[in-house]
């Protein structure tokens, strides 16, 4: 018998505000441990929670992102279990009536067609923090640093059907956050988290199976990796007859399998009730307008339009719109000069290659459109060679956004050469230094005509136009001997 995957995720994503969901330490990874905390946080009695709206502005355009409604009253509730790393003993979410429900966004399935996959909700929490187990295994560490930072997680309805599916919606999720500038979805750094509900059923078969979950699985890889073993497990059970438990499992990436942690808890479980030390939360249209109106065209959307309107190949689309600043900077640039094709192959030969080789931020860039559209002009009507233009462009990109191009080509004297005696004097002083290769392309082997033009471009040090060169240098080659 054929047997069907059935997938949903809990993702939980750390947003980005600066301080914490309750308390004004900061949110910032790492630091000395118990350092970015206070009474609020690590739940000492007596103290209140003070809820931070930034947090709220960025659930709800995350929210308005996927498509969700709005929840206009929304509240927590207060999610009772104990864990070493979870101080209060108790953990504010929302259960009851989470700030945006009912959502819904595109994917690229597997075959390449696209699915729509729903959000069943969103909702606020804070997070816990870490144990440090030392390396003998005798002893826990406890850094409370990371208690209370805001998360946002997002529960997907059952809809995926392979590991595929789930990552292009990871994907997507991340393109979409980072693009609104709410989290940074770094999953090595923790600040994106995936929770993988999976059951099998026979191929047709309506009724959903029994569900596993498996917690925080932290890369793509991984996803993949636990969803083929999982999916297996659940396959051979059942095939010998045999009943999937409702539990809850890890998976060890090492090991390569999934193990049980505990068997499933339920919401009542958890005794959850409204959180008595918070009011309940109201959001005027106004304010929900306000985020509507922040809502930026998405990568995807923004590499297919630019694919259309400018002939991009979807590999070019897709890395020129990764970055949100990175892609205005380059539609802003193309709108000033009207040559996508010039500024294209800067972008990915030169700005792409330079943000590679020197590990630099992206976000960091602060090469203007104006300077980046008058570079651009200056190639095409050759004032300068691509050859120079690479030392411009770099000088342009280390600059502080504050570049004087012209003044730079002066300084180093990058102009292209359009002394053609210059040339023609160079062309004769590199044939008479090679003899040899000159016999050689008289006797008919041409290849070593790239020999020659490459020796040419380099003593005039890349500042002739090539074409010109090439013009000359053919000419000799074949009329002079
Ligand atoms: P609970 O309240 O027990 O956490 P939910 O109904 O909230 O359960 O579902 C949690 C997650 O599990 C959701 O992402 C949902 O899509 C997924 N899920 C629920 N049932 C199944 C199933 N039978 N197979 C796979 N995923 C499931
Ligand atoms: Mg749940
Ligand atoms: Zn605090």
């Amino acid at each position: 018998m054929k047997y069907e995957t059935v997938i949903g995720l809990e993702v939980h994503v750390e947003l980005a505000a600066k301080s914490k969901l309750f308390c004004s330490c900061t949110t910032k990874f790492g630091g000395e441990p118990n350092t970015h905390c206070c009474p609020v946080c690590t739940g000492m009695p007596g103290t209140l929670p003070v809820f931070n709206r930034k947090v709220l502005e960025y659930a709800v355009k995350a929210g308005l992102a996927l498509n969700c409604d709005i929840t206009r009253d929304f509240r927590f509730d207060r999610k009772n279990y104990f864990y070493p790393d979870l101080p209060k003993a108790y953990q504010v979410s929302q259960l009851y009536a989470p700030v945006a429900v009912n959502g819904h966004t595109e994917i690229k399935g597997a075959d390449g067609n696209a699915k729509v996959i729903h959000i069943h909700e969103m909702h606020m929490e804070e997070d816990a923090g870490k144990i440090i187990h030392s390396p003998d295994g005798k002893t826990a560490f406890l850094d409370y640093n990371r208690c209370g930072v805001p998360l946002l997680e997002i529960v997907t309805e059952p809809d995926f059907r392979n590991a595929e599916e789930v990552n292009a919606f990871l994907y997507r999720l991340r393109s979409v956050f980072k693009y609104l500038g709410i989290s940074d979805c770094r999953m090595e750094e923790g600040s994106m988290r995936a929770d993988v509900n999976l059951s099998v059923r026979p191929e047709g078969c309506e009724e959903l199976g029994t569900r596993t979950e498996m917690k925080n699985i932290n890369s793509f890889r991984a996803i993949e990796r636990a969803i083929a073993y999982e999916s297996a497990r659940q396959i051979k059970i059942v095939e010998n007859g045999g009943r999937i438990l409702q539990e809850t499992l890890r998976w060890d990436n090492v090991a390569g399998y999934s193990f049980s942690m505990r068997s499933k808890e339920e919401a009542k479980d958890y005794r959850y009730f409204p959180e008595p030390d918070l009011p309940a939360f109201h959001l005027t249209r106004e304010e929900i307008r306000l985020c509507r109106a922040a809502i930026p065209e998405f990568a995807d959307e923004k590499a297919e339009r630019l694919m259309q309107e400018i002939s991009l190949s979807a590999d070019d689309a897709r890395v020129i719109t990764e970055y949100r600043n990175l892609a205005e900077l380059f539609e802003d640039t193309v709108k000033l000069c009207n040559a996508p094709g010039e500024v294209r192959f800067w972008f990915t030969g030169g700005l792409l290659s330079y943000i590679n080789e020197t590990g630099t931020d992206p976000e960091d860039i602060t090469l203007l459109p104006e300077n980046f559209a008058k570079f651009a002009g200056l190639v095409l009507n050759k004032t300068l060679t691509r050859e120079s233009g690479k030392k411009v462009f770099r000088a342009m990109l280390e600059s502080d956004g504050d570049f004087d191009i012209r003044g730079f080509i002066k300084e180093n004297g990058l102009e292209t050469l359009d002394d053609e005696d210059l040339i023609i004097t160079t062309v004769k002083k590199i044939i008479e230094e090679n003899p040899k290769p000159y016999d050689q392309y008289r006797n008919g082997e041409t290849k070593v005509y790239g020999f020659f033009a490459g020796k040419v471009m380099k003593e005039l040090k890349g500042r002739a136009d090539p074409s010109s060169v090439n013009r000359m240098l053919k000419n000799i080659l074949e009329n002079e001997s």
